[in-house]
């Protein structure tokens, strides 16, 4: 199992890639969200246009789902045949379809398949397996929590932490959440914060916590602050984890 982060800049950020990583082991990929930027950072991996399996969508606020219409735009152009499945939230569907649909207008199909389901709290997928659980955000966020064998990532999507995502954060190898603030947020904001990130990468013992979605200015104090505790780091563009050697390492090449 490897994960690839593809971007985890916040919304408008000016220098990182919107919040987005792939999730692959030898034979299966998923991209988890896609926002504006993601299909850039996608051609520049030079992967094959059947590479990804499955598009999960933690919700769909722009810049976590912006970049669909694009990238099955370049699937269609380059002639994918695979089928497609795309996870969402049923009530988020119709955005999704309608980015779908403008993705080869006025053509009403693509090249390939498109098989839509609706996430569950908890499913299989080929040997998989997937949990969600919604965070504290504007709109209904799934966090996700992905295991393949004994190996486990967390993400927030967006939103504050909840104790049923908590749940899924708990025991994970690798977490990633959402972290807008240096300092702490009212508890019915719709953002995690660092005090707050901190508090769970102690008590529930994370090995590796990355913050990710912060602001471009807040990232050199946020980074500063994680010093002190390893295992908790800021999140970058490029950043790659291969659970089989428990390493990280930086680039945009193929997996
Ligand atoms: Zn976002």
């Amino acid at each position: 199992m490897k994960i690839d982060i593809l971007g985890c800049g916040s919304a408008f950020s000016r220098w990182q890639n919107t919040s987005a990583l792939r999730v692959l082991d030898d034979n299966h990929q998923w991209l988890i969200d896609c926002g504006p930027t993601v299909p850039r950072a996608l051609w520049q991996r030079d992967g094959d246009i059947n590479d990804i399996d499955v598009i999960f969508f933690t919700h769909v606020h722009p810049d976590h789902c912006a970049g669909l219409m694009a990238l099955l735009n370049y699937w269609k152009s380059f002639s994918r045949q695979k089928p497609l499945i795309i996870y969402s939230q049923a009530e988020q569907r119709p955005v999704l379809m309608q980015l779908a649909r403008l993705a080869n207008w006025p053509a009403s199909t693509l090249s390939f398949e498109i098989e839509w389901r609706d996430t569950t709290t908890s499913w299989c997928w080929q040997n998989w397996q997937i949990e969600t659980a919604f965070t504290q955000h504007e709109i209904a966020n799934h966090a996700i929590r992905l295991s393949i064998g004994s190996h486990s990532l967390f993400y927030s999507g967006d939103g504050r932490p909840t104790p049923e995502s908590v749940a899924l954060m708990t025991a994970s190898d690798l977490a990633f959440q959402e972290c807008a603030s240096l300092t702490p947020l009212a508890d019915d904001a719709s953002h995690g914060d660092f005090p707050g990130c901190l508090e769970l990468f102690n008590t529930l013992g994370l090995p590796r916590l990355g913050l990710y979605h912060c602001y471009d200015a807040t990232l050199p104090e946020l980074k500063q602050a994680c010093l002190p505790y390893p295992g908790l780091f800021v999140s970058e563009d490029g950043l790659q984890y291969d659970y089989q050697q428990q390493q990280f390492s930086h680039g945009t090449y193929p997996l």
